[in-house]
């Protein structure tokens, strides 16, 4: 087979180490699970992107879910053309953020009033604080397995043993930071509820990728998340859904509407901002009323609500809205997940594809995963085999086993099944 040529990504990467931490500006961009230097892109179009050495990839990572509408969307480049043609930043109110919180408000059962920010880190962030502003209480509940971005209190897992207090997963976070947090294992209610009954008073919040998707693609019962819902209401402790990546990508109203579960508060990135940095977070009018300057909490940006990612934003969104946007969507998820799942059963070859909407994720195991720890071990080796084999068949998947992949509106059925055959055929290489 022929291997990819990747000597100017090389040359770059190498100059590159020498500038930025790790060669890089994000840690998985490293390509430290994987094999080779990372690629660098030059170029996206569709479901497309080109790199510094002229290969071309179909891309189902899609800037990790922002670009449900595939890379340089007339639409969306028109709308950031216009709105840069009358200059990039005012810091102050502009009629786009009218335009897009209308466009959420209107069409999100959820969300009464929302307030923009820059990153999904800093809306989590931001909502954290919210929560303990308004019930007055420090302590928050996380889950293994779900990722809220690289904020202080979040990154944080289990102690050892039965602690549930968590333990910080990045140096330079105080003990007392992560004491705060108390993490439990998805999918236990009883856990759940043992630990409010406990400690549920001290609770300000649980914070829940309610479809969590960056440890794999862990969908959770509905049950167990109407579960969730009824307990903290027992215990006057708000619930936060991080729809970062389900936001506006399982529908509209992400996985609170697929669930019909109303969180508290939540928080959202990526799809809203059309490809331009952006966060987002929102709730109840009630709720929200605490953010100052209406309230106490305080929360602030210089460039939160930039029109040019909010012209990006309008016109992503409005896309979405369109009638069957998301069933299609989800019909293509579905074509390809079903194409691999029945080869893979009829060559006895041990990998699912777990999918929801257009949220999908190639699982080394035979049954249902729902939680990080029956993640296969072997994973690992398995996926850098199969990475590197995709990779030289021009496909495109983020570069860790523990990455989900997205399917986009403009992935056709013809680049469907160029994947489900390069998937196949390494698939098969490799358990050969
Ligand atoms: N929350 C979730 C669920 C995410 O997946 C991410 C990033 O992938 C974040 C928060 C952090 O968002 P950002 O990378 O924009 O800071």
């Amino acid at each position: 087979m022929e291997t990819l040529k990747r000597d100017r990504s090389a040359r770059l990467f190498e100059e590159a180490k020498s500038l930025f931490p790790g060669g890089v500006n994000s840690p998985v961009r490293a390509f430290k699970s994987v094999e080779g230097p990372p690629l660098f892109m030059v170029s996206g179009q569709g479901s497309r992107i080109r790199d510094e050495d002229n290969n071309e990839f179909l891309d189902f990572c899609c800037s990790w879910g922002p670009l449900i509408l595939g890379h340089n969307d007339p639409d969306v480049k028109k709308h950031i053309i216009e709105t840069i043609e009358k200059g990039t930043s005012f810091g102050t109110p502009t009629r786009l953020g009218n335009i897009i919180g209308k466009l959420i408000v209107n069409n999100h059962r959820y969300l009464e009033k929302i307030r923009f920010v820059s990153s999904g880190t800093e809306a989590v962030m931001s909502a954290i604080r919210l929560a303990r502003g308004y019930t007055g209480r420090d302590k928050i509940i996380k889950f293994e397995g779900c990722y809220h971005g690289h904020v202080d209190s979040l990154m944080v897992k289990a102690g050892s043993g039965l602690a549930t207090f968590g333990v910080s997963t990045s140096a330079g976070i105080p003990a007392s930071f992560a004491a705060e947090t108390l993490v439990l294992p998805l999918n236990d209610l009883e856990g759940f509820h043992r630990l409010l009954k406990e400690q549920g008073e001290n609770i300000a919040a649980v914070i829940i990728e309610p479809i969590p998707a960056n440890n794999g693609l862990l969908i959770q019962d509905k049950n167990y998340m109407e579960w969730l819902r009824k307990l903290c209401d027992d215990y006057g402790i708000l619930l936060i859904f991080d729809e970062v990546i389900s936001g506006f990508r399982v529908g509209f109203e992400g996985a609170a509407g697929y669930y019909t579960i109303r969180p508290d508060i939540m928080t959202f990135g990526k799809i809203i901002g059309g490809g331009m940095p952006v966060g987002m977070y929102g709730g109840s009018a009630e709720i929200m009323s605490h953010i100052s300057p209406d309230g106490p909490v305080y929360q602030a940006g210089t460039l939160s609500a930039n029109p040019v990612t909010l012209a990006a934003g309008i016109a992503t969104l409005t896309k979405l809205l369109q009638v069957d946007f998301y069933e299609d969507l989800e019909k293509k998820t579905q074509y390809l997940s079903k194409n691999v799942v029945e080869f893979c059963q009829h060559k006895n070859i041990p990998v699912r594809v777990q999918n929801i909407a257009s949220i999908f994720w190639i699982a080394f195991s035979e049954s249902r995963v729902q939680s990080a720890d029956q993640i296969s071990p072997e994973s690992n080796e398995y996926f850098r085999k199969l990475h590197s084999k995709l990779l030289n068949k021009g496909i495109y998947l983020g570069p860790s086993a523990y990455e989900v992949g997205f399917i986009s509106s403009a992935h056709s059925y013809d680049d469907l099944d160029k994947a489900v055959h390069a998937i196949c055929s390494s698939l098969e290489e490799i358990f050969s």
